[in-house]
């Protein structure tokens, strides 16, 4: 890291000294690479995410939350390839050397990485217009990682968690929205933009049943367009069946919320498909992974995504995207 003497200690007790310290570890934070000691029988899967100021976050975002955002945007890619979080590894690059920005911000980011049994293994600082990357390093069983190509006619899509509710945070603190709600509404929807759950146990449970996945960061509607595309198939989704928190449905009606859950982004739930004959398994296994998965529609063999409504076809096109 490249840093005054100050500073230096600063990084050494915000970045090295905080966080779990895995076996598979031997040289960390400190000298001039890491040094790792990966499983057998195993693959790395590797993702890297950027989150730059003005673009993915604004002077909203609670400095923890900026952390565990970071974390929790990489781990949710992570989980969707059903891997397990093993390292991270940050790169920072910041206006000034603010201490207390620096405290919080690693707070919230080892915090989210602890849980996830995930350790920050190194990184740079360097300074600059505020933007945050960072690399996770997870394992997955040989050949047992999951991809957005394996749906096949019949599979059913599931989705974990609830659908659209970071957008509507959106929506309302731009005031593109404005719904009469309470204060405790406004919080959750909030929380779920600020604080993401990546569904790390969820991805590595369902290896053995789903035969695709992908996480939601761009909305349902274009995500599982990768996965179709990948696939070489189609989709028909009940926009009935979307999931909604108790936030969302006290805050928006059924048709008003679809364009949130459909194209708002920053969900970080997964999505993905299981074939008929391992429904029974999946639903058994997936009551492990303490969140809730929903069945949303089929896969179909003619490409394109469709949506129903009561047994409506309904155009995309028609869907008011208005707020985006
Ligand atoms: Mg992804």
């Amino acid at each position: 890291m490249d840093s005054t003497r100050g500073e230096f200690a600063l990084i050494e007790r915000f970045f090295k000294e905080r966080g779990i310290k895995r076996a598979d570890v031997p040289i960390s934070v400190g000298d001039d690479a890491a040094i790792l000691a990966p499983p057998a029988n195993s693959h790395l899967a590797v993702t890297t995410d950027t989150m730059v100021s003005g673009v993915h976050f604004d002077a909203h975002t609670p400095i923890d939350a900026l952390g565990h955002k970071l974390a929790a945007v990489n781990l949710s890619d992570l989980a969707a390839m059903g891997a397990e979080p093993a390292w991270a590894s940050l790169a920072l690059t910041l206006p000034d050397f603010d201490e207390t920005w620096l405290d919080q911000f690693s707070r919230g980011l080892i915090e989210t990485l602890d849980y996830h049994h995930c350790s920050l293994i190194g990184g740079d600082i360097t300074r600059g217009p505020l933007t945050l990357t960072l690399t996770v390093h997870g394992f997955v069983p040989k050949d047992r990682y999951l991809l957005r190509s394996g749906a096949q006619p019949g599979d059913r899509i599931y989705v974990s968690g609830t659908l659209g509710d970071a957008a509507l945070a959106l929506a309302l603190q731009q005031d593109k929205l404005s719904v009469a709600c309470d204060i405790s509404v406004r919080e959750a929807l909030n929380e779920r933009l600020f604080r993401p759950t990546p569904r790390v146990m969820l991805g590595t449970l369902i290896r053995n049943q789903a035969n695709s996945a992908i996480d939601l960061s761009d909305g349902l509607a274009g995500d599982l367009k990768h996965i179709l595309t990948a696939s070489k198939v189609g989709a028909r989704i009940d926009l009935g069946l979307l999931p909604r928190s108790d936030a969302f449905a006290a805050s928006v009606s059924l048709e008003q919320g679809w364009p949130y859950q459909l194209v708002g982004g920053d969900d970080y739930e997964l999505c993905f498909t299981v074939p008929e004959g391992r429904r029974g398994a999946f639903e058994t296994i997936s009551r492990q992974a303490g969140v809730a998965v929903t069945a949303i529609g089929v896969i179909e063999r003619e490409p394109g995504l469709r949506f129903i409504h009561a047994g409506k076809e309904i155009q995309c096109d028609h869907l008011s995207y208005s707020h985006f």
